[in-house]
């Protein structure tokens, strides 16, 4: 059995769309793909009239070093999101197949799901705000194609254990892909899932520049899994995904340099993270703080509703989570600087005594 047997038997058969830039390399009077002879005037301009490269080697070899992994199973997707898009299309038949979440998590889970025509099977975490594991793997059905551990989680912060992932992998072989989305790892500090894909071919492993690496706006996302789920998933991403620029931004975060600069702002986080934790605590009005292992908190208010107004009214936009299952009380608030954080505490300490 592999791991393509779980896959949409169309998508096995399909050949995809075969691009120019992938038909023929080298070369070095590009004929072939309809593109302007002649770079753009403005400064920074020039190899913004060719194609970028479908998948930029020096890019997909950065990344599999960085994720502990290798290039054959690196996919570099525009955002996490589109490999969750990708998977889901490649993985779920409409109206049949479904997907497995753990709420409260991550929306587009569900959202690229329902727009797939995918059924979406909820196993809500525990009471305690833990993943409940065996609940997770109970709501696993023959229809279930894809499963997702967001870890850490968002919008709790709480983290699942590399055993307990792998004992859903273990249960989940030959019945569906577990898919562990570490989004936030970088501040958790803790070791990828990426290593279960060398004993489990059905695990897959999403990972983002756009938040510890500060390129939310380049919008560079990586799966990593098997290579034939890479495979599969190169025939219906778009023929060009990544945009030059992008791909720049992407190498110079990742150079030598760019991993000092990074190293210092986690660090930055983990200390505000620390301050925070303590400083919202204690703050009255504020009932609860969920531990978090990311850069931001779910915090329980009494008046969450009003908290939110008064945080907006000083310039201050957090998210409002009230609608999230047991987070009726919550609002979901990132680390920023220690400027910013110091702000909030002030709005939410004048707040209290109003
Ligand atoms: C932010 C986030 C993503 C999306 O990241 P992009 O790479 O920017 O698309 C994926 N998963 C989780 C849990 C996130 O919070």
């Amino acid at each position: 059995m592999s791991v393509l047997d779980l896959a949409r038997a169309d998508i096995r058969a399909l050949a995809g769309y075969s691009s120019a830039r992938m038909e023929a390399s080298g070369g070095t009077v590009l004929l072939n793909a309809n593109e302007s002879a002649r770079p753009p005037s403005f400064p920074g301009g020039n190899g913004l009239n060719r194609y970028p490269d479908p998948q930029p080697r020096a890019l997909v070899e950065t990344l599999a070093e960085l994720y502990g992994s290798t290039p054959d199973r690196v996919l570099v997707t525009r955002g996490s999101d589109e490999a969750i898009d990708l998977l889901t299309r490649a993985f779920c038949r409409a109206g049949q197949d479904g997907i497995v979440i753990s709420p409260p998590t991550f929306g587009m889970y569900a959202v690229c799901a329902r727009i797939q025509g995918a059924a979406v099977v909820e196993a809500p975490l525990g009471a305690d705000g833990s993943l409940d594991a065996d609940k997770l793997i109970a709501a696993v059905t023959p229809a279930t194609r894809l499963v997702y551990v967001c870890t850490p989680n968002n919008p709790t912060g709480n983290l699942v254990a590399l055993d307990t992932l792998e004992r859903i992998a273990k249960a989940l072989q030959g019945r569906a892909l577990l898919v562990v989305d570490e989004a936030y790892a970088e501040f958790a500090g803790v070791h990828s899932a990426t290593q279960l894909i060398d004993t489990y071919d059905h695990v897959a492993v999403l990972r983002t520049l756009s938040k510890a690496w500060s390129l939310a706006g380049a919008r560079v996302g990586t799966l990593v899994a098997h290579a034939d789920v890479i495979g599969l998933l190169r025939r219906i991403i778009p023929p060009y995904p990544l945009p030059l620029p992008c791909v720049d931004a992407a190498l110079a975060v990742l150079s030598y340099e760019g991993r000092r600069v990074q190293r210092h702002h986690v660090h930055e986080v983990l200390n505000e993270r620390a301050r925070m934790f303590a400083a919202l605590g204690a703050l009255p009005g504020v009932r609860a703080v969920l531990p978090s292992h990311a850069n931001f908190f779910a915090v329980r208010f009494d008046d969450a509703a009003g908290t939110y107004k008064r945080l907006l009214a000083a310039g201050v936009v957090v998210r409002d989570i009230t609608k999230y299952p047991g987070l009726a009380d919550a609002l979901r608030i990132t680390i920023g600087t220690g400027n910013e954080n110091d702000r909030v505490l002030a709005v939410l300490r004048a707040g209290a005594g109003a």
